[in-house]
């Protein structure tokens, strides 16, 4: 799940990108406090009115072991990750699918050394077949994203207050 909140623990440290609906939440459970909001978006339910919340904090630690943070593969951050670029032709407008450089059929993994972001065109140009096999030239060589706090926000809503908490 890709959200437009950040979310530090306790200590200040990034901990994951989080929806506006979760973030709301733990304000509401008090299990977070606010650090920055957006005062130009204000919430309203019926009790209460407050600032959309940019970064919360949570109250209470949390022990995140850095090893075991897994950045989850899904379309959406694949294609994060790849720029939102079909990574054949470099088109950036057309809707984008999910290419297995090496096909599923064939034993190819879903993973990100073997997964990249594709268009329509490209991927049924491609069919199943390698890259090499249908004489198609990836632009990148896809690798798992070495900073998943940049691939897990939502770009269209970025906010440099976050650049703050890097
Ligand atoms: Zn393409």
């Amino acid at each position: 799940m890709v959200g437009h909140v950040l979310v530090l623990n306790a200590t200040y440290q990034r901990l994951n990108f989080i929806s506006l609906q979760r973030a709301i939440v733990l304000l509401l459970k008090q299990k977070a406090e606010p650090i920055e909001v957006d005062v130009s978006a204000q919430l309203h339910s019926e009790r209460l009115s407050f600032d959309s919340p940019v970064v919360i904090r949570l109250v209470n630690y949390v022990h995140v072991p850095y090893e075991r943070f897994t950045l989850p593969l899904s379309r959406r951050t694949l294609i994060n990750r790849d720029n939102h670029t079909c990574q054949f032709c470099g088109d950036t407008s057309g809707p984008l699918t999910i290419d297995h450089v090496l096909p599923r059929s064939r034993g190819g993994a879903t993973s990100w050394e073997n997964c990249v972001a594709a268009c329509l065109h490209c991927n049924h140009r491609k069919g199943n077949r390698t890259p090499e096999e249908a004489h198609m030239r990836l632009h990148t060589v896809p690798r798992r994203p070495s900073d998943p706090f940049s691939i897990l926000y939502d770009r269209a809503r970025h906010n440099e207050v976050w650049e703050k908490y890097a």
